[in-house]
């Protein structure tokens, strides 16, 4: 928790409204689903962001964005903070990133680094696992959220410094060491994407909320963990969540899978 906020009005409006979270600072990347994270923490109470995002809202995202018409046009992350601000008032400080998370790494560290939570919800691979090695170095826990083609699944994962996997680790336990090795071999770390987007059509916005929903709750229970106000545990760090079914793996609709993997003893994130 960040101790070094001086007493303000802004402070008492805060203390009003949400006492468990007023001091918690979230970091999240990637302002398409994670437009709707926001929403949900900020609810919740927390009132400091940093917001990352290069790209722009154009018209095709509204049937998957919780920013409306008027944001069109505008960067995603300066979107958002606009939009938190309507919500909330000026009483929330959202800091707007708007590049890529790769083009100053020293910018994105130090975000992070005044950050209790980093949430991931970015749609590319080098940007997951480049993110995954900064929050091993900084100690900051994050929760990786994505969603499957057409949204048919998606998968939340929470990484705790010092107890279990990282997102690294998850991927070697779940076979998909081919995403990691791409990504090492791959030089400017920005270059490695995986068609796992989702398309824009109608309802997709509505499934997506299934993942980011539970991916809010997760880092709410980082951010409450031992708090008076903390939350029963959802469930264990890794969770795929099927819609609708993905034949072979979750045939059954609405069905999950659920794990702790654990961390490998090469990997940075194992406690030496
Ligand atoms: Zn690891």
């Amino acid at each position: 928790m960040r101790q070094d906020t001086p007493f303000t009005e802004r402070n008492a409006r805060r203390d009003a409204l949400h006492p468990p979270l007023k001091d918690s600072t979230v970091m999240i990347v990637g302002l398409g689903g994670g437009a709707e994270i926001a929403m949900h923490l900020l609810r919740s109470g927390v009132s400091r962001f940093h917001l990352f995002d290069f790209d722009t809202l154009e018209a095709g995202n509204l049937v998957r964005h919780s920013c409306g018409i008027k944001y069109v046009g505008k960067n995603k992350a300066a979107a958002v903070a606009e939009y938190l601000r309507e919500y909330a008032g000026e009483g929330i400080e959202a800091f707007v990133h708007e590049t890529s998370v790769f083009e100053n790494h020293s910018t994105t560290r130090a975000a992070m680094a005044e950050s209790d939570v980093l949430i991931v919800a970015t749609d590319t691979d080098s940007s997951r696992f480049f993110l995954n090695e900064l929050s091993i170095e900084t100690a900051t826990p994050a929760v990786f959220v994505s969603m499957f083609e057409k949204g048919k699944a998606g998968e939340v994962f929470a990484y705790r410094p010092g107890h279990g996997a990282c997102f690294s680790c998850l991927m070697r336990h779940l076979g998909r060491q081919d995403m990691l090795e791409e990504y090492e071999k791959t030089a400017e770390k920005a270059q490695c994407h995986l068609a796992r987007d989702a398309r824009s059509m109608p309802g997709i916005g509505i499934d997506q909320s299934f993942f980011s929903a539970l991916a809010a709750r997760k880092a709410l229970e980082i951010l409450l963990e031992g708090q008076e106000h903390s939350l029963p545990n959802v469930g264990e760090s890794w969770t795929i969540l099927s819609l609708f079914g993905i034949p072979g793996v979750l045939d059954e609709h609405l069905s999950s899978i659920k794990q702790n993997p654990p961390s490998f003893p090469d990997c940075e994130c194992a406690v030496p």
